[in-house]
């Protein structure tokens, strides 16, 4: 591929950017100093910007725990993005691996891995979120009951919360398998009650960091990438 293209692909810059890089001789490959944009290069090939070496990665997995008033998607005309909260120049193609509220916060993993993202939200897969519930009322063994054993109807369908973990009185840990629009809070509603405050900790085997501040983020490791895979 094109010298310009690895290195935004990489995350260095815009091709705009990487093209003045480039030219104003920061750029080698295999030691050689270059000064042309339209170089080929391959995946094995050692290119270096200003020393540090660009590895080619042609898909990046991040983790964000994402602050309230921001919304999945990747463009927005009003509101900021999950993609806004990023300060490194994302490569092309990334996007939201599954959607959470404007005003839930917590783990949203960012990536431009169509395949992985397929997995991880078919339906057929079930795979597992975890969120941390603040609520209105407590839930008495009646609700929980209702919760949990697929009496809701949400959109013609069935939906239950796997697991239901009592923290106290006005808070819980709530698994679900499915992932329909605002789910959790009409669940909740469904049983006379109401979700103050929604936090995504884990999407399968996947946690969300708790060293992650609110509107921070940090790579996946590869014990985590491999683990979701
Ligand atoms: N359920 C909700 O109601 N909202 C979310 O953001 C996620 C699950």
């Amino acid at each position: 591929m094109r010298l310009d293209k690895y290195l935004s692909h990489a995350g260095v810059g815009t091709r705009k950017e990487v093209k003045q890089l480039i030219r104003k001789k920061h750029v080698r490959v295999n030691g050689e100093l270059v000064v042309k944009d339209d170089m080929h290069v391959e995946e094995d090939d050692l290119v270096q910007l200003d020393g540090e070496h660009i590895y080619y990665e042609p898909f990046v997995y991040l983790m964000l725990n994402k602050p309230s008033g921001v919304i999945c998607a990747t463009q927005d005309s009003e509101h900021e993005t999950v993609l806004d909260c990023f300060d490194v120049m994302l490569p092309k193609g990334c996007f939201p691996v599954g959607r959470l509220d404007m005003d839930t916060e917590g783990l949203v993993l960012i990536s431009n891995d169509g395949k992985l993202a397929h997995h991880l939200l078919s339906p057929k897969h079930h795979v597992r979120k975890t969120y941390y519930v603040e609520h209105q009322l407590c839930l008495d063994e009646t609700a929980i009951k209702t919760l949990c054993n697929g009496s809701i109807i949400l959109d013609e369908k069935t939906v239950l919360c796997a697991a239901l973990e009592v923290i106290n009185e006005t808070s819980c840990f709530f698994h679900i398998e499915e992932g329909r629009y605002h789910q959790i809070k009409r669940m909740f509603s469904a049983v006379g009650n109401e979700v103050l405050y929604l936090k995504r900790v884990a999407m399968g085997p996947l946690r969300l960091d708790d060293h992650l501040e609110v509107g921070e983020w940090r790579a996946l490791t590869q014990e985590e990438l491999a683990a979701l895979k």
